[in-house]
């Protein structure tokens, strides 16, 4: 009997490294190992609408056992591998049973970071939808709340904290918003966004601590010794890969497991993908992305890896946030550039930011503006650029310039 492909971890990814590979050819038996006692589900509305209490659990799920009973996926839910017997191809679990395996993907996320205090009542972080449905609790009495980290999770929280009529003070480190990802011109249209519709912002202003009562948290103290008054308090300082079962197994390891576009880790029966890996870039440095797009993108390449195809991950990285009524959409990079052209208004939040280096187009990052970025993306992938003047002209339209045959699609 011919072993089954396994794959470590139910999010993203697996599922999709698992629907990938039976579209690939794969027709073996193939088990979706994950830890959680449910099914896999998308984590991006945690934050946004169902946090606010716009859509339902059902919403947040991916695929029902139907639908991966049709494609003969078998999940295994509940179940946490401790530990890989690469030289046996064999996985461990807590319970002592074992599996062995005839490819391995692993797709084991990555988890919340913690600063220390996090252990008293009333301060959360927000990776889970336990984390979520404890959150949505806890904000029902919630009045005063406190965001530690201006990035992404911190600020579509406050968004919707603020939408639910708390009082919201952010507090970050750096002294703008969202600075690890974004420009300074789209930090500085989000801090107004933010200070406008009633949230404080304490910008470069670091944790020194936590003050409580009874076990329960009263406040954040800041590192100049000013205290914010909280009785929630979210944690959103960025995310730990999980790469502990990797490094265990001696695969090559750089905060993430190092794959190459294809996916492949330093051992070759085990491939990985999503927000548990790192590739490494030209310059030799490593670059982690915790996104959709990267997961989907790169357990599509796993899959064809393992069937022995060739299936690079190469488009432009792209990202989107909601805070509030402002959709923000994110393509390129913005990192590296020396000029940026601005189309529309930043005033009404409707606008686009296009980063160039040089006469290259390298990235654009668009508020409220769906098809500057959907053109953007398509430009960029099929690496054509548009010259700052064009990108100044409202009435140019990016679809001038797809190639002919992206154009047709
Ligand atoms: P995960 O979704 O974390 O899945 C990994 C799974 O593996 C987890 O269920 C984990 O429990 C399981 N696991 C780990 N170790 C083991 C083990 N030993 N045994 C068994 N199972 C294990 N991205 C965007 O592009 N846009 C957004 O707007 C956006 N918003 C987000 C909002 C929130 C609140 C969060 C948390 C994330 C958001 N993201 C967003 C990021 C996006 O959700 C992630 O990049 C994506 O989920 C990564 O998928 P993954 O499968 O790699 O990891």
């Amino acid at each position: 009997m011919s072993l089954p492909i396994v794959i470590v971890g139910a999010g993203q990814a697996g599922l999709q490294a698992a629907e990938a590979l039976r579209a690939e050819g794969w027709q073996g038996d193939l088990i979706l190992l994950g830890d959680a006692p449910c099914a896999p589900y998308h984590r991006p509305p945690l934050s946004k609408a169902y946090l606010l209490g716009e859509s339902t659990v059902e919403q947040l799920t991916m695929r029902g056992p139907e639908a991966l009973e049709r494609k003969a996926i078998t999940l295994r839910k509940s179940s946490r591998v401790m530990r890989i017997d690469p030289a046996e191809k064999t996985l461990h679990f807590s319970h002592g049973s074992s599996l062995p395996y005839h490819r391995l993907v692993l797709a084991t996320g990555a988890r919340a970071r913690q600063l220390s205090g996090a252990d008293l009542h009333g301060v959360f972080q927000l990776r889970t939808l336990e984390d979520c449905t404890r959150i949505g609790e806890a904000m029902a009495t919630a009045q005063n709340i406190a965001v530690i980290g201006g990035g992404f999770i911190g600020l579509e929280f406050a968004a919707v904290a603020r939408k639910k009529g708390k009082s919201v003070t952010v507090i970050e480190a750096a002294n703008r918003l969202m600075a690890r990802a974004v420009s300074a011109e789209v930090s500085e249209i989000y801090a107004r966004l933010h200070t406008e519709r009633g949230v404080v912002l304490r910008l470069g202003s670091g944790v020194a601590g936590f003050t409580s009562t009874n076990g329960r948290v009263s406040g954040v103290t800041l590192s100049d010794g000013h205290n914010v008054s909280a009785d929630l308090v979210l944690m959103g300082v960025g995310i730990l890969p999980n790469q502990e079962l990797a490094e265990a197994a001696g695969i090559s390891c750089a905060s993430g497991v190092i794959i190459d576009s294809g996916g492949r880790t330093s051992d070759p029966f085990i491939f990985a993908c999503g927000d548990c890996t790192a590739t490494r870039l030209e310059n030799g440095d490593f670059r982690r992305l915790e996104s959709v797009q990267n997961a989907i993108e790169q357990a599509k390449s796993c899959a064809a890896s393992i069937m022995n195809k060739d299936r690079p991950f190469t488009a432009a990285p792209w990202f989107w946030s909601d805070q509030y009524d402002v959709k923000l959409q994110m393509v390129g990079t913005s990192q590296g550039h020396d000029h940026t052209v601005i189309r529309g208004d930043t005033n009404a939040y409707k606008c686009s930011i296009f980063y160039f280096a040089g006469e290259r187009l390298i990235g654009i990052d668009s508020l409220n503006r769906p098809q500057d970025h959907m053109g953007g993306r398509r430009l960029l992938d099929q690496g054509v650029s548009l010259t700052p003047q064009q990108a100044a002209d409202e009435s140019f339209a990016l679809n001038r310039l797809f190639q002919p045959e992206a154009a047709a699609t």
